[in-house]
């Protein structure tokens, strides 16, 4: 998978309601910056302790949290901490003399700041902000005044394993993640079927390596001498998440070409709620660059188990990551590069041109760089070829009535809305009356640019049903 994976936080809550609010206001502030909530510190690189003053021994319950997450602050480049709450506004300045490594101390009427605040501290070091009243405007208002995506739950990330037991030269994962450790299977089915009743519709499994989940608890069992399935256990998963009573879609990210099974293309292609999408990392088209980079497959069997996918899974689309430009890049092995792409046929591509991450084995590679110019060239040669396959895949779609995911008004306009197909694509369309976010519809595809589709909406086949709160961890 891409190692341009968004950061991660986590939400712990003292004291009352109040508070629980808040949290859910910070949670949803979050999510609209891009950091993707998770439920240990561990997998975090942000924590945020939203404090109470009114039980006893509070402080004492702070500085002692405090002082265990220097620790897990310590463990990581780049995490952060922040202290809000009640706690956070009676003792402004103190905590940030207490704990000198806390980056964001905010009050209880800086709420709507959080992520702002974030930010600048990851920019210009830490920083302690108390508003004395509460600031009325938009932000302020939240979660009403944000789009619902953002803040309510009719669709849902369920991490199933964290860790990357692979080595790809370019990828700083498994030197900070460590080995893979699949979450427990029941776990996993037990939060889809909880998500379920709480209205979620669509879940995405989540991953750094997803198909290869399940792999170190056969392990596990085989070494303790249980009789294991032969059967992989990541199709099995998908099968049974796709077959909870009230989830309509399942998707999942990312999967590695090497550990691709024929076993995964047959549940996609059996099990009606997995969506037609496959994310497929290719990375490079170069047989050479691939074995330097790591990856344990070649362009042949890349395509050859891209092609058994299609032809088992109707209408299935496919995107990719690909890097330009990893050091000792020849134009030879780019031009292998845009040839796969293209015999790929891509619906869409993340495209990257190379950048050294201090800690991995490419950025050992200095003699090797390709001069900026050329892998700038390369990029935009090889987005001409992505770009065309995005297109004429998309035109393909004109006519056609796409089932859609709403997900509401649109950012620069909200008289245009924007839904999502099985495929993964993005649709425009402009609706008549307001539409609920997490509703499903029908629309008719009228027009294709590379990276969406518009259309004409026919009808709403489904009202949403989830609570409008996000869950977050009470202490
Ligand atoms: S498979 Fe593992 S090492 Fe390779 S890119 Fe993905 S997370 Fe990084």
């Amino acid at each position: 998978m891409s190692d341009q994976e968004p950061r991660s936080y986590v939400v712990r809550t003292f004291g009352c309601q109040m508070n629980d609010h808040d949290s859910e206001r910070i949670s949803g502030l979050l999510d609209a910056d891009g950091l993707l909530a998770v439920e240990e510190e561990d997998d975090a690189d942000v924590v945020v302790l939203n404090t109470c003053c009114i039980r006893e021994n509070a402080d004492n319950k702070l500085y002692g949290n405090l002082g265990m997450l220097k620790r897990w602050k310590d463990a990581r480049e780049g995490r952060q901490i922040v202290v809000s709450g009640c706690l956070a506004q009676k003792d402004r300045d103190i905590v940030q003399k207490r704990a000198p490594w806390v980056d964001v101390v905010m009050g209880t009427h800086n709420v709507h700041r959080a992520a702002e605040l974030l930010e600048t501290a990851r920019i210009d070091g830490p920083l302690t902000e108390i508003l004395e009243e509460a600031v009325l405007d938009d932000h302020a208002m939240f979660p009403s005044a944000l789009p619902a995506k953002r803040v309510t739950s009719y669709d849902a990330w369920v991490t199933i394993q964290i860790g990357c037991d692979n080595s790809c030269a370019f990828c700083i994962v498994p030197s900070v993640r460590g080995s893979e450790i699949s979450r427990p299977y029941d776990d996993i089915v037990s939060e889809v079927r909880a998500l379920a009743d709480q209205g979620v519709t669509e879940v995405t499994l989540l991953g750094q390596n997803v198909n290869s989940y399940g792999r170190d608890l056969q392990l596990d069992k085989r070494r303790a001498g249980e009789d294991v399935s032969a059967r992989p256990l990541f199709s099995e998963l998908l099968r049974e998440v796709g077959t909870v009573a009230g989830i309509k879609r399942v998707r999942f990210t990312s999967p590695h070409p090497k550990d691709m099974r024929p076993e995964t293309f047959a549940v996609m292609a059996e099990v009606p709620t997995i969506c037609e999408h496959l994310h497929y990392p290719l990375q490079s088209g170069s047989d050479r660059l691939l074995a330097i980079m790591h990856r344990g497959y070649n362009a042949e069997r890349y395509l050859e188990k891209l092609h058994q996918a299609r032809q088992l899974i109707p209408d299935l689309a496919i995107s990719t990551d690909i890097i330009v430009g990893f050091p000792g890049e020849t134009e030879e092995d780019f031009v292998r590069t845009l040839e796969v792409s293209a015999e790929a046929d891509y619906d869409y591509a993340y495209t990257f041109m190379f950048s050294p991450r201090e800690g991995t084995e490419a950025a050992t590679m200095e003699d090797q760089f390709v001069d900026p110019a050329v892998v700038a060239d390369r990029f935009a040669r090889l987005r001409v070829v992505v770009e065309h396959s995005a297109v004429i895949r998309h035109e393909a779609r004109i006519g056609r009535i796409e089932d859609v995911l709403i997900e509401g008004p649109s950012r620069r306009n909200p008289e245009v809305y924007q839904a999502r197909t099985r495929q993964n694509k993005v649709v425009h369309f402009r609706p008549k009356n307001a539409i609920r976010a997490g509703s499903y519809g029908l629309v008719e595809i009228t027009e294709a640019a590379p990276h969406h589709l518009r259309g004409i909406l026919r009808e709403v086949t489904s009202d949403p049903s989830h609570k409008v709160r996000i869950p977050v961890a009470s202490m």
